[in-house]
């Protein structure tokens, strides 16, 4: 007979690290970062019809450090780019970030020196959402996906991320 079998009904068996991924993923808030025309796809999911309110996320963060996802919604140019690193690394860890529609992804059609071709030049990228724009609900399904990777991601990862770029940026200056 199982362990679970032996307890009386309504005790929940659960480990450290399901109750922190399942604790993040429900308190997750996004940095206010819209760079172009997909920002306005990001806006109206805050609106009633498509309602991230559903899953906790309806303060859009005005300060960095109030915000553990970023979602880069538009191209960065090479101007923004020293802009959105320093965002990111203002936001409290753990952090996530989607790359939302092609230009933020890959550069997209802007394949130009004046783009950077894909945000993960200039952070990690934990979802990319194909699309031009992609509508809501796709960036609800990145979002739900991003719920399901916080939910299974080990405790420890971020920090050993974290030491991996500083490693990094050391090694670049
Ligand atoms: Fe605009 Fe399309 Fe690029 Fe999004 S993917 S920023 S909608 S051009």
């Amino acid at each position: 007979m199982g362990l679970e079998e032996k307890l009386p009904s309504g005790v929940l068996l659960t480990t450290v690290e399901q109750i922190v991924g399942f604790v993040r993923k429900t308190s997750m808030w996004p940095a206010t970062f819209g760079l172009a025309c997909c920002a306005i796809e990001m806006m109206a999911v805050g609106g009633p019809r498509y309602d991230i309110a559903r899953f906790g996320m309806e303060r859009f963060s005005a300060t960095p450090r109030q915000a553990d996802l970023m979602i880069v919604a538009g191209r960065v140019s090479q101007k923004m780019a020293p802009v959105l690193r320093t965002i990111y690394d203002q936001m409290a860890a753990p952090k996530w970030v989607i790359a939302m529609g092609v230009c933020a992804s890959s550069g997209g059609m802007f394949n130009n020196y004046a783009i950077v071709q894909g945000v993960d030049h200039i952070v990690p990228v934990d979802i990319y959402l194909p699309g031009c724009p992609p509508r809501p609900e796709m960036l609800l399904d990145a979002i739900l996906k991003l719920h399901d990777k916080v939910q299974n991601t080990k405790l420890g990862v971020h920090r050993e991320r974290e030491i991996e770029e500083l490693e990094q940026r050391r090694l670049r200056a």
